[in-house]
């Protein structure tokens, strides 16, 4: 086995060796290495292929993953087992979704609760961390075909405007699909590294980011200085991108040829095909002033749906367009994105005559209008030399190569080389601070009680990479007493960590609504030697696989726990206005769902019987769910 030097005080790899930049896509992921010889970024792709790899996941009649290119041929044709836009779920709860559930066109389920979502696919139930690790495993399959050589270390890049939770979502992908996450990059920071920003630590810049992808837009605004990066301000529209372009272009074509939508709508294979040719011709017309098909099996196909009676120009069934025509079916969308520039300077409070530089990123802003607008908008050419299909996986590469030692040039801060997090129900390890992270560091976060009237809670530190804070190492328990008798779910205990630049770190807990509060000092490194690091974190990778299992089971335990004595309460409560075969169907799906709990050995053998309880709870607890207690307990977890 390879071993890993790893500089302590640094947190840099002594041995040089293959770190690769992953830029995990919404739409296309791909992969970026600083190419050995050149040393300079290159995104890696197969001969004669493109570097992109779409985000898609399509599950074959055996359950098994199909990742990319493949996989997008079953968008229209099999929607209920083809997963696109896995990322837009990271992280995220059922209420966070509602207001696009039609976005989605397989099934993410609705279990009414804060849990966070899963997706069914036939008989299985997948989170979206695996969703994402699907493609990073193929992505890391990839990279170990090109290069001939394990690919084991990466950096992945998140929107700026990812949360602690979907940013730890993207590192638990990683694992699971076999790679060390050394870093979490903000998209717009690599984008800038990509352009050289921020390389010379005696620039000052003030950058903004304008990335216009196939589902999404955001625009960041930047400031580097001292060769650190700053987020100012994040906004954009995380429903607008390229692919409403396509839309807009079908849209287009079936308006001229007087077809209505629902025809397409009902031929599933006519509207892939249609989606594919408005996607060809967008891409034309960001060189050309004019498309049309030559393809003349859609042309048959399309004339035998017309009304054979009306007359219509023959030209049409080649899905003409022209350059204006595209444009002009565009602009409403571009202003929206250029409205979003003035709210995020507005935000950062910079005027647009102090951004020194814009920089172009996402494949749709090869459209030329959109290079035109910004440009306009800003007062100054964008820079738009770096393919901006690639410019955010490049600038990842830059950053590994930055983390591997590699650049010497460019310094780094002191940063904690093993995660620091507290115990939750079930034994669970949840990180606060990361790996890699800067010193110093403070996170805060919030959590509650799981018994009615519990007037204290135990804190319990853990340093390590594992899932399951039996595999880490303990370095301080405390417990936090006194807290006023409450019912479960309303204490709100804040446990922060700060860790100063002395690498000590103060563990405080406080129940906000009391005030009671207590505070213990450790210092995490002592008496770790560097080979003891060095197998924490090789450890966790050979472990990743078993150790994501085992959190995911005992999460569906927690849930169908709380979610057994919840059910139990609502029952109590309510014997009066329940009939008697409500309340034998409610409790023979509680028996049925602790069993599970007792006796699975996969998360699905719960999940499904969560589900069935929730089917059947549904009704009934809506009308009568404790609003106050189900609020109070919004996204916080639950400690022992
Ligand atoms: P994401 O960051 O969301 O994963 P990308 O940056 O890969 O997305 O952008 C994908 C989008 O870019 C798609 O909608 C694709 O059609 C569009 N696109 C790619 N090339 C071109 C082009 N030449 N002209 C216009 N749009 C393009
Ligand atoms: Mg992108």
């Amino acid at each position: 086995m390879a071993k890993i030097g790893i500089n302590l005080s640094t947190g840099s790899l002594q041995q040089e060796e293959m770190i690769v930049g992953i830029d995990l896509g919404t739409t296309n992921s791909l992969v970026a290495i600083i190419h050995p010889e050149s040393k300079k970024p290159v995104a890696l792709k197969e001969h004669g292929t493109s570097s992109l790899v779409p985000s898609i996941v399509h599950f074959d009649a055996f359950g098994n993953p199909i990742v990319g290119e493949e996989a997008k041929h079953y968008l229209e044709t099999e929607p209920e087992n083809t997963i696109f836009s896995a990322k837009r779920l990271m992280g995220k709860n059922y209420n966070d979704l509602k207001a696009n559930a039609d976005f989605f066109t397989y099934k993410v389920i609705d279990d009414g609760t804060d849990n966070l979502v899963k997706v069914q696919v036939g008989d299985s139930f997948y989170s979206p961390i695996e969703l994402s690790a699907f493609i990073l495993k193929e992505l890391k399959q990839r990279a170990e075909h090109i290069l001939k050589t394990p690919v084991t270390k990466a950096v992945i890049t998140v929107p700026a405007y990812f949360n602690d939770t979907q940013r730890q979502a993207t590192r638990d992908a990683g694992k699971l699909a076999g790679l060390d996450v050394l870093r979490i990059v903000n998209e717009p920071t690599a984008a800038s590294l990509a352009y050289g920003f921020g390389l010379d630590q005696s620039e000052e810049k003030t950058i903004a980011l304008y990335d216009l992808g196939g589902g999404t837009f955001d625009v960041s605004i930047l400031t580097i200085s001292n060769g650190i990066f700053d987020v100012l301000s994040t906004n954009g529209d995380t429903y607008l991108g390229g692919d409403d372009f396509d839309q807009l272009i079908v849209k287009h074509w079936l308006n001229q040829l007087q077809l209505p939508y629902s025809v397409v709508e009902k031929d599933k294979h006519l509207s892939q095909v249609l989606r594919l040719k408005a996607e060809e011709a967008k891409k034309i017309l960001s060189s050309q002033p004019y498309y049309k098909t030559a393809d003349t099996s859609i042309v048959n196909q399309l004339s035998a749906l017309m009304d054979k009676s009306a007359s219509f120009d023959n030209d049409l069934l080649h899905l003409p367009i022209s350059l204006e025509q595209f444009e002009a079916l565009i602009t409403p969308h571009l202003q929206k994105t250029i409205a979003c520039c003035e709210a995020a300077l507005s935000d950062a409070g910079i005027a647009k005559q102090e951004i020194d530089t814009v920089v172009m990123v996402g494949g749709s802003t090869r459209v030329p209008l959109v290079k035109k607008l910004v440009g306009a908008y800003f007062g100054k050419p964008v820079n738009d030399t770096v393919n901006p299909d690639e410019v955010v996986a490049l600038g990842a590469a830059i950053q590994a190569d930055i983390l591997a030692g590699n650049n010497k040039d460019f310094l780094l801060l002191d940063i904690t080389p093993l995660s620091l997090g507290i115990e939750t129900m079930g034994g669970l390890m949840e990180v606060l601070i990361p790996r890699n992270s800067k010193i110093p560091a403070r996170v805060g976060k919030s959590y509650t009680t799981y018994k009615p009237g519990q007037s204290g809670m135990r804190i319990s530190v853990y340093q390590g990479e594992r899932d399951l804070v039996k595999d880490n190492r303990l370095l301080a328990t405390f417990n936090l007493t006194g807290i006023p008798a409450m019912p479960a779910g309303l204490p709100k205990v804040e446990v922060s960590f700060l860790l100063n630049a002395d690498g000590i770190l103060v563990v405080t807990a406080k129940e906000l609504r009391s005030g009671i509060q207590q505070s213990i000092e450790v210092k995490p490194q002592s008496n770790l030697t560097d080979e003891a690091v060095e197998q924490m974190l090789q450890d966790s990778i050979i472990h990743a696989q078993a150790d994501i299992e085992a959190r995911a089971i005992t999460e569906a335990k927690t849930e169908g726990e709380q979610l057994i004595t919840a059910t139990e309460r609502v029952i109590e409560a309510n014997q009066s206005i329940m009939t008697e075969a409500e309340i034998a169907l409610t409790k023979e799906a509680i028996e049925l769902l602790a069993s599970a709990i007792k006796n699975a050995t996969n998360k699905n053998d719960i999940r499904s019987r969560i589900e069935h309880l929730n089917d059947i709870t549904r009704p009934l607890a809506e009308k009568i769910m404790d609003e106050a207690v189900r609020k109070a307990m919004t996204g916080k977890k639950i400690l022992p």
